[in-house]
């Protein structure tokens, strides 16, 4: 059964797309079957994988979450990933607002996935910077939660929110939901802010903390635009190994055998 990761942050910005696209690659690469679902109408993490947001079999992610179209038809496969996507587009966006009377309407991606969990190892949630229905989706079908962020004066503030936002989840949407770790990216460790942010982080939520810090990389910002993650676009980047990294980090968390050695 899949382990269904929602990466979300109401903030913008601050790299959930690339932590998605790049995890979702750096899983795949150690042989793990990966499902990537782009809950953001932006669809960036969709063009990222290599899919054009302009031509989706059956309507894409907003078909299926209105109950228009099946889980087969709206998957495509990033070739330059190695992996499956539920993909998005701009109309994604109207789901806000047709799904408010609909019923189970946080439910509705738990609801679909559940088809297919058997058949993946791990489900990865790309949610939109913003606490709305699609996010709530994404937290009512995920049991683990990663928090990326980046090292900054207001980080911590921003965090509280979260915080609370994580323990309303668990109140009334699902109770088993867990912070799985805080990951620090576009990170410069020669700040001495990034060194004090990160001392507050360990102190506040000791344990949480992924040792690997993504560091600010421009292969990162750059392989989005070719439609593929770092690893297929420039595997030596230290973006790309940072991820890596990553992989081998929540492996251990969710003690999961990750079945291929990649340098
Ligand atoms: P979010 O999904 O939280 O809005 P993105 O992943 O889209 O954030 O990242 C925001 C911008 O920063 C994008 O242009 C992305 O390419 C860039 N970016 C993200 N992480 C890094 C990094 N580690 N180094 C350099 N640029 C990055
Ligand atoms: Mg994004």
């Amino acid at each position: 059964m899949a382990t269904v990761i929602a990466i979300t942050n109401q903030k913008g910005g601050v790299g959930k797309t690339t932590t998605v696209v790049n995890l979702a690659a750096g899983f795949a690469a150690k042989g793990l079957r990966v499902l990537l679902v782009d809950l953001d109408p932006q669809a960036n993490a969709t063009m990222g994988c290599g899919i054009d947001k302009a031509k989706l079999p059956a309507g894409g992610l907003y078909r299926l979450l209105l109950g228009e179209a099946t889980l087969e038809a709206v998957r495509c496969r990033s070739e330059s990933g190695g992996f499956d996507v539920l993909p998005a587009n701009r109309e994604l966006g109207g789901a806000e607002v047709e799904l408010v009377s609909a019923p189970r309407r946080e439910q509705r991606l738990k609801d679909a996935l559940a088809e297919v969990r058997a058949d993946y190892d791990l489900i990865l949630l790309d949610c939109p910077p913003a606490l709305n229905l699609l996010t709530l989706n994404g937290l009512a079908a995920a049991s683990r939660v990663i928090i990326p962020m980046q090292c900054e004066y207001y980080a911590l503030e921003g965090l509280s929110d979260l915080v609370n936002t994580l323990k309303k989840a668990r109140a009334s949407l699902n109770p088993g939901i867990e912070m799985l770790g805080l990951l620090r990216t576009m990170y410069d460790p020669r700040f001495t802010l990034s060194q004090q942010v990160s001392a507050q982080l360990q102190q506040y939520f000791p344990g949480k903390l992924f040792e690997t810090a993504i560091p600010r990389n421009v292969r990162l910002a750059e392989a989005p635009s070719h439609g593929m993650p770092a690893l297929a676009y420039d595997r030596a980047s230290r973006g790309a190994k940072a991820y890596l990294a990553l992989v081998e980090e929540i492996a251990q968390r969710l003690h999961l055998t990750l079945p291929k050695q990649v340098g």
